[in-house]
């Protein structure tokens, strides 16, 4: 079949750039030739649409371009671990990872409309994997096992990106698992509204939203992503009742800045979205070279104390190794400004001029 509409998200698929070669032909830019060799470990793929978002007059330094371009740096923090995060020894069945009590994730494709250098998962599509698909019948092992544990209360359906999935697929995973009694929330972590917006069609809404258990958590990490487009698509999966969360991640030169994602979230909340988490980049094999330090993201997160409301902040984590899991951390408002500082009985609060003592015993 042919697809001409580049509103079509299959034209998207179709014609997604695959190599550097091309992405620097369809900016109309020299090629950088050292990226070539990056590529044969780590491959490019980026849906016409994201990367028409780059600035073509400065690419590269363009954020769009090093979240979906390799960089040479991808090649020199190999000593980092392929999957520090243990995710692989905490399958409780093929493609279910059981982590903490009451909660799993499911990794359901390995397929991704662009493949973000930054992503903690790189260890699923380099070079020498295949694109694969979860089964049906290890859906039904995983519906099985969901049974047997009723404390697990929530799933996230991860990928890769789940939306990659057709709508015949994904309604019948999404039909298994909510007939499963004791799943209250099926959280769909998907960076379809980023990468390829236009697969938000109406006829896939319209399954999401059959199932009242269903949240979109979507991953914007840079202003220059939140076009028309996707805040359109966006806007429609909030309309039709499903609640949006953002996942970001605080990535070196990209978005390490307080104002950048100061506007970042500013557009998130105008537009329904909350900010959820802000993550540190976990210390995974070609992926390092974006860790900005934790130092960083407390120091912004700091910096939003007076500058942004509380739906606007989301929480500033990292996690674990070995499967430890996510932990949110808190800026020291101890120090500085002494704002507060934490006593083993007392909370002493430090005023323009007064200061207030409580007693956390009462
Ligand atoms: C992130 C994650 C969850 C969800 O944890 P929250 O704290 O609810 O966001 C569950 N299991 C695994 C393995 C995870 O990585
Ligand atoms: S869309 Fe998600 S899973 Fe896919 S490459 Fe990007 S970060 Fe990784």
């Amino acid at each position: 079949m042919q697809f001409t509409d580049k509103n079509d998200w299959r034209y998207q698929v179709k014609h997604s750039i695959k190599s550097v070669k091309e992405a620097a032909v369809y900016l109309g830019i020299e090629l950088p030739h050292d990226l070539l060799e990056v590529e044969k470990e780590y491959p490019v793929i980026v849906s016409p649409y994201y990367l028409n978002l780059i600035d073509k007059k400065d690419p590269f330094n363009d954020p769009i371009w090093k979240i979906s371009m390799p960089s040479t740096q991808e090649l020199l923090d190999q000593s980092a671990e392929n999957d520090p995060l243990s995710e692989e020894e905490q399958m409780a069945v093929p493609r279910l990872i059981h982590r903490y009590d009451d909660r799993v994730v499911m990794l359901t494709t390995n397929r991704c409309p662009m493949l973000c250098r930054f992503c903690f998962r790189k260890r699923k599509w380099k070079n020498g994997n295949k694109w694969s698909d979860i089964s049906e019948e290890e859906v039904d092992q995983i519906c099985s096992y969901l049974k047997g544990n009723p404390q697990v209360s929530e799933i996230l359906i991860s990928g890769g990106d789940p939306l990659m999935l057709g709508n015949k697929r994904l309604n019948s995973i999404l039909e298994k698992l909510s007939a499963v009694e004791s799943i209250d929330v099926i959280r769909i972590a998907t960076r379809i509204p980023v990468t390829m917006p236009m697969r938000l069609e109406p006829e896939l809404i319209e399954i999401l939203s059959a199932y009242p258990q269903v949240w979109l958590v979507t991953h914007f990490n840079h202003p220059n992503e939140l076009t028309q487009q996707s805040l359109d698509a966006c806007r429609a999966v909030t309309r039709s009742g499903i609640p949006i969360l953002n996942q970001a991640v605080l990535l070196k030169g990209v978005n390490d800045d307080e104002k950048v994602l100061e506007e970042l979230f500013r557009a998130l909340v105008k537009n329904r979205i909350k900010p959820h988490y802000l993550f540190h980049v976990d210390p995974v094999r070609g992926v390092t070279h974006f860790a900005t330090g934790i130092n960083k993201g407390l120091d912004i997160i700091k910096s939003f104390r007076k500058s942004l409301g509380s739906i606007a902040v989301p929480h500033f984590a990292i996690d674990l190794p070995e499967g430890g899991g996510k932990v949110a951390l808190q800026p020291d408002y101890t120090k500085d400004g002494k704002f507060i500082t934490i006593n083993d009985n007392t909370i002493d609060y430090y005023g323009a001029g007064d200061h207030w003592s409580m007693d956390k015993r009462d």
